[in-house]
């Protein structure tokens, strides 16, 4: 038995019903809940390799213990998702980007409460109601984001162009919001406002070409 594996047999087999591996490993699942150290500080629980920044929960179903681990180990071996599919790279990274934004969303909460900004507020749960935003509310967020330097992508935050009324927002918007906007815009999005600013001087012109 390998170092490696010797150490990973001691974590995990006081802690499960079986008294082998592979078989303890059947016990276990990945919850979902995710801790960032935002540093490469973590260790992980099951074969003690050092400097990780992310940890996944995994619990045993037998018996509810608990285990910190890394995502080599996870898919090292093969342990699946609390839905029962294959845990891989991509739904692991999609834990971590759902960790990240919702404490995107809690930080931006607290702002909005600390500012008693009605407009901020607002903005939060326009999104949780529509999962989007308008060119104006984008804006607004986006920019107490970078202000308060809390960590985001502008990508989480879909703008919406749907109506007419939201486009003409957009449109007669100042450039320096737009620039903060734009990496939130998706690619159609940033090609109509381009098309518009090539080629129309005038609002009602744009907003006649941006049906
Ligand atoms: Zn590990």
């Amino acid at each position: 038995m390998s170092r490696y594996i010797e150490r990973v047999a001691a974590n995990i087999l006081p802690l499960s019903e079986a008294k082998t591996l592979p078989a303890a490993f059947r016990e276990w699942h990945v919850t979902g809940h995710v801790s960032d150290y935002e540093d490469t500080t973590a260790t992980c629980e099951l074969c003690e390799q050092e400097g990780l920044r992310y940890h996944f929960r995994i619990t045993n179903k037998l018996n509810g213990n608990v285990l910190e681990v890394g995502s080599s180990c996870i898919l090292q071996f093969e342990l699946p998702m609390a839905d029962g599919t294959a845990a891989t790279k991509g739904s692991l990274d999609r834990l971590i980007q759902r960790y990240r934004t919702q404490r995107c969303l809690n930080a931006l909460r607290a702002v909005a409460q600390a500012e008693r900004s009605d407009i901020l507020a607002g903005a939060m749960d326009y999104f949780d109601t529509h999962g989007c935003l308008s060119p104006k509310l984008a804006w607004v967020v986006l920019w107490r984001l970078r202000h308060h330097g809390i960590e985001h992508e502008p990508q989480w935050f879909k703008v919406t162009t749907r109506k007419s009324s939201q486009r003409r927002d957009l449109l007669a918007m100042r450039t320096d919001r737009v620039l903060t906007l734009w990496p939130a815009l998706s690619s159609a999005q940033q090609q109509q406002y381009s098309t518009w600013w090539v080629r129309h001087l005038s609002l009602p012109k744009a907003l006649a070409s941006w049906s």
